[in-house]
């Protein structure tokens, strides 16, 4: 029996690639504008940093990771990327730069979940990390740098919620009140809401099982409890980051049980969603995680940012075709046809000749399948040393010389 693919994995081929190539582009171009460095950090990491990291009462660490032993050292494939930037952060004493360091990242991430679209085992997050700014302008910043992102990909009509957790102060009483409310249907939830029941209240808010989520409903989850009272500091730091957003001219839409699944999350959350993804809407989810850096061990430093998913950004984009190469040499003489793809190649031209020296009829044929010219050597061109030129879009067909051809403008 032939041997498949994992399954939660897919193979990006050739017909496709373009769009990807095109993504990673538009990243680095806007990225760069924004000031922001690309940082590339290992695939695998030690399983201890994403269990501190992203935090052992979440999915992604309690049932999701791809984890092995390699002589008795326990490692996992990454989740995701903040915790391993925050690690490279720490041991490459980035953080003795003045801030902000701003870093952005592009890669596989592995999470064992349940196949279905837009949710693969191998997927692609681009994500950005800004360390070492308290300030709001920090937040709208990151946020600003996702829909110009998406803008330069021709989206422009997804939205952007927020939401504020605010710090452990403001999230006690909360807690609290949405157990009281859940607790007259606890016995109905999924055997994960159960155990954030004890672990994390606030993640209940971000179940995805239908289920419970009728029954937030049915008990009318959302309006028997009044949302997060956040402290003096918290709530004049949403407020800033809504004036931040409302003079970049921004549009956002408060979501005030907008929680997120992973833990290391305080103050501003947000999520990037579409209308045309069905069940799984979010592009881009991130926020502020002021105390991360230093649960991984080093000096306090404010932090925000944010990841995308780029499958689900990609299946937003309509198809780019692949490129023409600029020339196909047309001969029934092998060593003209490659010297002359070799010249065209050296001179910056993409260049393909046939390989099997078939007929010309064949040979055109195939070039007007890959090719925007034709440069055809044949008896005559040999003889009188000249080559025809043969524009496969509109078939003019001219003479030229070796120079006019190299100094054709692509
Ligand atoms: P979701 O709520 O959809 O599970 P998440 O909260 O787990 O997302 P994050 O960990 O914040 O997601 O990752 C950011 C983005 O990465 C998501 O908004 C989504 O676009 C993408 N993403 C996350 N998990 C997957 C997956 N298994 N397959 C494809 N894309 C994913
Ligand atoms: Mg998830």
């Amino acid at each position: 029996m032939s041997i498949k693919a994992p399954k939660g994995t897919r193979d990006i081929l050739p017909s496709e690639v373009k769009n990807w190539q095109q993504i990673e582009k538009n990243a680095c171009d806007v990225f760069t504008k924004f000031n922001f460095k690309e940082i590339r950090t290992p695939i695998f990491e030690d399983t201890n940093l994403f269990e501190r990291g992203v935090g052992d009462t979440t999915d992604i660490v309690n049932k999701e990771m791809y984890t092995f032993l390699k002589s008795d050292r326990s490692l996992t494939l990454r989740p995701e990327n903040t915790a391993g930037v925050v690690r490279a952060y720490l041991e490459n004493n980035l953080y003795r730069e003045s801030p902000p360091v701003k870093l952005w990242y592009f890669g596989p991430m592995f999470r064992y979940e349940r196949p279905q679209a837009g949710r693969q085992r191998q997927f692609h997050q681009i994500g950005v990390e800004m360390f070492g700014i308290q300030d709001a302008s920090a937040d709208a910043e990151c946020i600003m740098l996702a829909s110009e992102f998406l803008k330069s990909l021709g989206l422009n009509d997804l939205v952007v919620e927020i939401n504020s957790l605010g710090c452990s102060k403001c999230r006690a009483d909360y807690k609290e009140q949405l157990k009281k409310a859940i607790a007259p249907f606890l016995d109905k939830l999924c055997d994960d809401c159960k155990s954030r029941y004890e672990k994390n209240p606030l993640r209940i808010l971000d179940c995805k099982n239908e289920t419970c989520n009728k029954l937030f409903e049915e008990y009318d989850l959302k309006n028997s409890v009044s949302g997060i009272k956040l402290c003096d500091e918290c709530s004049d730091h949403y407020n800033k980051l809504k004036q931040y957003l409302n003079s970049l001219n921004i549009k956002y839409v408060e979501n005030t049980f907008l929680v997120r699944g992973l833990d290391y999350y305080t103050k501003t959350v947000f999520e990037i969603k579409s209308n045309n993804l069905g069940s799984q809407n979010a592009v881009c989810g991130g926020g502020r995680y002021d105390g991360l850096v230093e649960t991984l061990g080093g000096p306090h430093t404010p932090a925000v940012g944010w990841a995308m998913g780029v499958e689900r950004l990609n299946s937003l984009i309509p198809q780019l075709n692949e490129d023409l190469i600029d020339f196909f040499v047309v001969s029934d003489n092998q060593i003209e046809a490659v010297k002359l793809t070799c010249k065209l190649r050296e001179h910056g031209f993409s260049a393909e000749f046939d390989y099997n020296s078939r007929k010309f009829a064949k040979q055109l044929e195939k070039a007007a399948k890959i090719a925007k010219s034709a440069v055809i050597i044949g008896e005559d061109e040999l003889k009188n040393g000249y080559y025809t030129l043969k524009n496969l879009e509109n078939s003019v067909q001219e003479k030229v010389s070796l120079e006019e051809l190299t100094a054709i403008k692509k």
